[in-house]
């Protein structure tokens, strides 16, 4: 599947010197989901539709309601609230009906799958999935294809583990077999060689809070716990699986 480059957001990305530019550039799709459902999309039919179908998961819902636009969200509620009533009506008859534990057992059952089928594919989370396919597709390759992009990627800070790993999985349908595993080793020396500097700056984080160390230089590692965190475990991911 070839998916559409984004060459401008993946090279800003790069030359930025961040610990991980996929997370800023996911932090950024879903501020712009977040503004796009609350938007004049809101008042479109078929937006309307696909928010009674999916919905959101618990965390953007609660970034929705947190934008403070509570007539979109009010809307969007509105038919939601309705359809999930209708979707659930028999459910909801049969759970009202149950004369026995095993008619109630019946009951919850239906209630339970048709309710797990419900929380699937917040609308958010898929639309950052799309965009996070993207990123990956076109960082892997531009790398098989110009030689500037492969200097400035070596440059680079890397990426969180969790990105990393997403790198090195989508590589395998962005490259051809000749050029992917050139991809996947640079990646992993880049990956190694930033993981063993945020471990020097850490311990030497650690090392300041010794009294002895009091008076030296921080050589830049206050924010090392930080950035030690983000790269262990990704600042903005997509959590909710599709
Ligand atoms: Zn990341
Ligand atoms: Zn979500």
């Amino acid at each position: 599947m070839k998916l559409e480059l984004e060459t401008i957001p993946v090279w800003d990305g790069v030359k930025s010197s961040s610990e991980c530019y996929i997370c800023d550039l996911m932090a950024e799709a879903q501020r712009y989901a977040i503004s796009f459902y609350l938007g004049n999309s809101v008042m479109n039919p078929e937006t309307r539709v696909r928010v009674n179908e999916h919905g959101f998961c618990p965390k953007h819902a609660q970034m929705l309601v947190a934008a403070n636009k509570p007539q979109g969200v009010a809307l969007m509620t509105d038919t939601y609230l309705a359809m999930t009533r209708t979707k659930l009506e028999k459910p909801f008859n049969a759970l009202l009906g149950a004369k026995s534990a095993r008619q109630a057992k019946k009951a919850i059952d239906q209630f339970s799958e048709q309710f797990a089928d419900r929380e699937k594919g917040c609308l958010i989370c898929t639309s950052m999935q799309d965009r996070l396919d993207r990123y990956y597709y076109t960082t892997a390759y531009l790398w098989g294809q110009d030689e500037a992009f492969r200097e400035a990627l070596s440059e680079s800070k890397g990426f969180c583990l969790h990105h990393y790993q997403g790198l090195l999985e989508k590589s395998k349908e962005a490259l051809s077999s000749s050029v992917q595993p050139g991809f996947v080793r640079a990646l992993t020396e880049l990956e190694l060689k930033n993981l063993d500097r945020i471990a020097k700056d850490v311990y030497w984080m650690t090392q300041k809070y010794k009294s002895e160390n009091m008076d030296k230089d921080w050589l830049g590692c206050e924010d090392a716990h930080k950035r030690g965190v983000d790269k262990m475990t990704g600042k903005h991911r997509v959590i909710d699986p599709l």
